[in-house]
C-alpha cells in the first residue's frame, strides 16, 4: 500500500548527520534523541520519519485506524488512516492524556502514536510524571488502563523520538544570548530519568544549517521513497533473523539475542574490547553499540558487523556520554 504524506525528506537541506541517524533509527526501531538549538531541523526530521518507515500492511492500517476511530479522529470520508501516525504532544501534557483512560476509557497519545512516531519536543520540559509513564509502554509496547468496571488494553508500539535544547533558554553555547549557569543546564538535562534516557540508542547533535547548505550545497536531496526502500530491506533481514520469536527489531534484542546475532570477528572483537576498556563503557552502553551496529550492517546488507559499523555506532553514544556522563 502506498501512503501519501504531505512532507518528504527531499525538503530537508543538508543535515547529513540527522538524515543518517533517522534512517538507522527507522531501520531498527531505535529510540532517537536529537540535541540542538531551535531552528536546527530537529522537528522537520522527526515529522518525516513516518515517510521512511516500511509501508503499512492492510492489517496494520486496520489496527491503527481502530484507535483513531474510537477517538473520533478519522475523517468521515476516510475509513482508514492509511499512513503511519506522527504524534507530538505538547510538554504540558498530563500522564493521563498520554496513557488514555478517563470516564470514556479512550486511548491516549501513546496509543495514537502506535505504529508510528511519538515525538517529544523539549523533552526535559515534560513533567516528571509524564516522562515516567513512558517506561512501562516502552517495555511492553501496550498500555493498560484500569477503571472501576474493568481494565482496557491499548496498543502503544511506537518509535520514541525526542529533542532537547542545549540549555533551558536554548542558545548555549552562544554566550551573547545564553546566560544559563552550569548548574541550571545540568538540572535541565537531569530532568530526564536514566531509565528513559537508556531508551535512546541513537543520540545526535543537530547543528545549524550552513549558508552553503541553505543554498543547496551538501544536501543529497534524496527523497523519502528511496530511503524507505533501504529501510524496508533492513527490516526484511530482521524479520528473517527473528522469525519464530517475539522480537521484530534489532532494538528489541535482549542480552541473549545480542550475543547470538551480533557476533564479532577477531579484529572487530579486539577493537571493541579496547574501546570498552579505555572508555570504561557500561554493559548497557556496550549492548546499545552492538544493537545499533547490527542495524547499520543490515542496512549495508552485511551478515557480519565490521569495524566501520562499530565505529559509526560508537559515535551515536558520544552525546549521551558528554551530557549525562
Ligand atoms: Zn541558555
Amino acid at each position: 500500500m502506498e501512503e501519501t504524506y504531505d512532507v518528504d525528506f527531499r525538503d530537508i537541506r543538508g543535515q547529513l548527520v540527522l538524515r543518517r541517524a533517522a534512517e538507522i533509527a527507522a531501520a531498527g526501531m531505535h529510540g532517537l534523541l536529537m540535541n540542538g538549538s531551535a531552528g536546527t531541523g530537529k522537528t522537520m526530521v522527526a515529522k518525516r520519519l513516518p515517510t521512511i518507515m516500511p509501508s503499512l500492511t492492510r492489517e496494520e492500517d486496520i489496527e491503527i485506524s481502530k484507535i483513531y476511530s474510537i477517538c473520533g479522529l478519522l475523517p468521515p470520508d476516510r475509513p482508514l488512516l492509511s499512513r503511519r501516525p506522527f504524534r507530538s504532544p505538547h510538554h504540558t501534557i498530563t500522564p493521563l492524556a498520554l496513557t488514555g483512560g478517563g470516564a470514556q476509557a479512550r486511548p491516549g497519545e501513546l496509543s495514537l502514536a502506535s505504529g508510528g512516531i511519538l515525538f517529544l519536543d523539549e523533552l526535559p520540559h515534560f513533567s516528571r510524571g509524564a516522562i515516567d509513564i513512558l517506561r512501562q509502554p516502552l517495555e511492553e509496547h501496550k498500555v493498560t488502563v484500569t477503571r472501576v468496571h474493568g481494565s482496557y488494553e491499548f496498543p502503544a508500539d511506537f518509535m520514541l523520538v525526542a529533542a532537547t535544547n542545549p540549555c533551558p533558554c536554548g542558545f548555549y553555547p552562544d554566550r551573547s544570548r545564553c546566560s544559563c549557569s552550569e548548574l541550571q543546564i545540568q538540572r535541565y538535562l537531569d530532568h530526564i530519568p536514566r531509565p528513559v534516557l537508556e531508551r535512546f540508542d541513537i543520540c545526535v547533535d543537530a547543528s545549524p544549517v550552513t549558508y552553503e547548505e541553505l543554498n543547496g550545497a551538501g544536501g543529497t536531496g534524496e527523497d523519502s521513497a528511496s530511503i524507505r526502500r533501504r529501510v524496508e530491506r533492513a527490516r526484511n533481514i530482521q524479520a528473517e533473523r527473528f522469525s519464530g520469536t517475539r522480537i521484530r527489531f534489532n532494538s528489541r534484542m535482549g542480552m541473549k539475542e545480542t550475543q547470538e546475532y551480533c557476533t564479532l570477528g577477531q579484529e572487530e572483537g579486539s577493537f571493541l574490547k579496547t574501546v570498552y576498556e579505555t572508555k570504561q563503557l557500561s554493559a548497557r552502553r556496550y549492548h546499545k553499540i552492538l544493537k545499533v551496529a547490527r542495524t547499520i550492517a543490515d542496512l549495508d546488507g552485511c551478515g557480519l558487523i565490521s569495524r566501520k559499523h562499530l565505529s559509526e555506532a560508537l559515535g551515536y553514544g558520544m552525546l549521551e556520554e558528554r551530557l549525562w556522563g
